[in-house]
């Protein structure tokens, strides 16, 4: 991807560091007290609570594939549902010291995430997403009201609760919040097999996808719909918002390429991004097999092909998932 020549976005909040390593306030001495920010749960727990509460928690979600952060957070990460970006359900993708000294290979150019370099990237691909739907808005005579962007290490508190890396990125409606922890494109990389910048700008731009349908009132309505259906409506319901998502995340690729930011293989990178985060593709690597019914994002091959109908749209229109019989 080539961006030296988009404006880097001043919509970025740096909260690096500040969430699960500089949550922790370890007194010297006595009390050894572990306060982690919770979301209002408050309280401080031991050291060695902390330390077996992670363990069962990984094992739980290890063995039975039950992530029980998401079941405590009611699959309310977001209280109003959807938005919420569960893009790691597997056992085997919390984030762990992802250690990325390896070359990045094959011609493929992945960000350094380890240096500031990680936060320019970021910051220059909300740019150009801002670039791209204030003209879209313009031309629908609104006014596009810009998301920002949270950088953070850990743990997380936003308007929709405390989210944690693993999570995966999310996009919280509550506070028109985009949140990323940047070593989530490690991997992308390393566990799901998706390296490449386009790759972790089209994660981005999907993001942006939901804020899209967050500020156009479909957010809401989908949300709505979906309080008064059975789990199946619902999850079907979910799986028409994030192909929508993907399909707005199209929309801002196509613009890529007319802005000539595009390189060879970047298509590719982003596809193989989409399908890699498929649900059928996290489910058969987190627990062996795969269950259609509880699919929230849609299979691999949804994903890439709504992306792809983004890249070819002529309108906002051709992004409705909502009203075919083609998912
Ligand atoms: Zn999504």
């Amino acid at each position: 991807m080539r961006l030296d020549n988009e404006k880097p976005s001043d919509n970025i909040e740096d909260r690096r560091g500040q969430g699960g390593g500089g949550g922790f306030n370890i007194p010297g001495g006595g009390g050894r007290r572990v306060n982690i920010p919770m979301g209002g749960r408050g309280g401080g727990f031991s050291v060695s609570t902390i330390i077996l509460l992670v363990i069962a928690y990984f094992a739980i979600k290890l063995i039975f594939g039950i992530d029980l952060l998401q079941v405590i957070n009611g699959g309310g990460l977001a209280p109003t549902g959807q938005g919420t970006e569960i893009t790691l359900p597997g056992g085997d993708t919390q984030v762990t010291n992802a250690d990325d000294t390896a070359g990045t290979g094959g011609g493929v150019t992945t960000t350094d995430v380890t240096t500031d370099a990680g936060r320019d990237f970021v910051a220059r691909v909300l740019g150009s997403t801002e670039r791209v739907w204030g003209k879209v808005f313009q031309d629908m005579g609104k006014t596009y009201e810009q998301p920002k962007l949270v950088l953070f290490s850990g743990f997380v508190q936003s308007a929709c609760g405390t989210a944690q890396s693993a999570m995966g990125p999310f996009y919280c409606p509550g506070d028109h919040k985009v949140y990323i922890d940047l070593s989530f494109y490690q991997d992308m990389k390393n566990k799901l097999g998706a390296p490449g910048d386009f790759a972790q700008a089209y994660v981005i731009a999907h993001e942006v996808g939901h804020h899209i349908q967050n500020i156009l009132g479909i957010a809401d309505k989908v949300q709505q719909a979906r309080m008064r259906a059975d789990d199946a409506t619902s999850n079907q319901l979910s799986v028409r918002m994030e192909l929508q998502a993907d399909c707005l995340a199209g929309i801002w690729g196509q613009e890529a390429g007319a802005a000539n930011m595009l390189e060879q293989g970047d298509i590719e990178e982003a596809l193989n991004a989409a399908a890699a985060i498929g649900d059928d593709r996290l489910q058969k690597k987190s627990q062996g097999y795969v269950v259609e019914d509880s699919f929230t994002h849609g299979s691999s091959e949804q994903r890439m092909r709504w992306f792809k109908r983004g890249l070819e749209a002529r309108a906002l229109g051709d992004c409705d998932t909502f009203s075919t019989d083609q998912l």
